[in-house]
C-alpha cells in the first residue's frame, strides 16, 4: 500500500511505456477518477505492486538498479517518464554486457500460454514496453541495452505449484522493437496503435486544460479495449480493473450495444 501511495509515476496524464499498451480509457479512469478495483479481480494493480517491492529489494541486493526514474522525450509521443524494474550496465564481472529485466504478475493460464509460446520470446506487449525503456534508457545515458527479460510470476499455493510441475515462474527474453515499429504496434491485437495512445492522452491533457471534466472526456472516447484479444469484449469482462467505472460513464462512439448489459459480474451458478 505504501508503495502505491509513494508512486510519483503512475499519476496525472503522465505517459509511461505500460499506459502505451493499455486501453486508453482505462488509463483516464484510473488516473483521473477515484478508482478501487473490484475484488473478483483479485486486485491484480495491488498484487503486483507488493510484488514488485520484495523484487525491488532483491534486485538492489544483485547489484542491479531498482526502480530508478527515467524520463525521456520520445520523437511521435511527447514526455515519458517510467521506473524500469531492474537494469545493469555493467554487472560485476559481466563488463560490456547490459540488461533490463521486468517482473509481470500472471495468472496460470496466461503463465501456460508464455511457457507454451512457440517462439519462446515475452509477449509481444512486454516487448513493446520494454523496448520503449531501452530508447528511453539510450536518450538519457547513451547505453543501448543488448538484453531484456521479463520475469512471469503467477502467486500459487503449494498444490497449485505441483501441478505447474512445481514452478510458478517463467523468464522469457524480449525481442528489440525500434520506434518506427512501436508507433505502429497495436496491444493486444486491437485496433489502435501505440501512435494513437499517446495521441489520445496528449488529446485528454488539452480537453482538461480546457475546463472539460473527467468524466466528459472519458465518455466521449470509444471503449478501445472492446477490440482486445479477439474483439468480443473479452478484455474488458476479464482483465480490466477499470471496467465497472467504464461501464457507468458509459457513452462514446463505438460503444457497442450489448456490452454494457455483459459487462456486471453475474455469479456463473446463477447464469447456468
Ligand atoms: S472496460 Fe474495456 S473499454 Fe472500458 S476501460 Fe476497460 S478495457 Fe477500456
Amino acid at each position: 500500500m505504501k508503495k502505491m501511495e509513494e508512486d510519483d509515476v503512475h499519476v496525472g496524464l503522465t505517459i509511461t511505456p505500460t499506459t502505451l499498451t493499455a486501453c486508453p480509457r482505462s488509463t483516464l479512469i484510473s488516473r483521473l477518477l477515484p478508482y478501487y478495483a473490484l475484488p473478483v479481480h483479485f486486485d491484480s494493480p495491488s498484487l503486483g505492486t507488493a510484488l514488485h517491492g520484495d523484487a525491488e529489494q532483491g534486485a538492489r541486493e544483485l547489484g542491479y538498479e531498482a526502480e530508478v526514474l527515467i524520463e525521456a522525450d520520445i520523437p511521435g509521443i511527447g514526455l515519458m517518464k517510467g521506473r524500469p524494474d531492474m537494469i545493469c550496465v555493467e554487472p560485476a564481472g559481466y563488463t560490456g554486457t547490459s540488461i533490463i529485466q521486468d517482473t509481470k504478475l500472471t495468472n496460470q493460464g496466461s503463465l501456460a500460454t508464455v511457457r507454451n509460446k512457440k517462439d519462446g520470446l515475452a509477449k509481444p506487449d512486454h516487448c513493446a514496453q520494454l523496448s520503449f525503456y531501452r530508447i528511453m534508457i539510450h536518450k538519457t545515458r547513451g547505453i543501448l541495452l543488448q538484453d531484456g527479460i521479463v520475469n512471469y510470476v503467477c502467486p500459487l499455493s503449494g498444490p497449485e505449484r505441483a501441478k505447474q510441475g512445481g514452478t510458478n515462474w517463467v523468464r522469457r527474453p524480449v525481442k528489440w522493437m525500434d520506434l518506427d515499429e512501436l508507433l505502429a504496434f497495436k496491444p493486444f491485437d486491437g485496433l489502435t496503435t501505440i501512435g494513437e495512445h499517446a495521441a489520445i492522452l496528449n488529446e485528454a491533457k488539452v480537453q482538461l486544460a480546457a475546463g472539460k471534466s473527467p468524466e466528459e472526456v472519458i465518455a466521449a472516447l470509444p471503449l478501445y479495449g472492446y477490440t482486445y484479444i479477439g474483439g468480443n469484449g473479452r478484455w474488458c469482462q476479464e482483465y480490466c480493473e477499470a471496467n465497472f467505472e467504464c461501464s457507468r460513464l458509459g457513452g462514446g462512439e463505438g460503444v457497442l450495444a450489448n456490452w454494457q448489459r455483459n459487462l456486471h459480474f453475474a455469479d456463473p451458478e446463477e447464469t447456468a
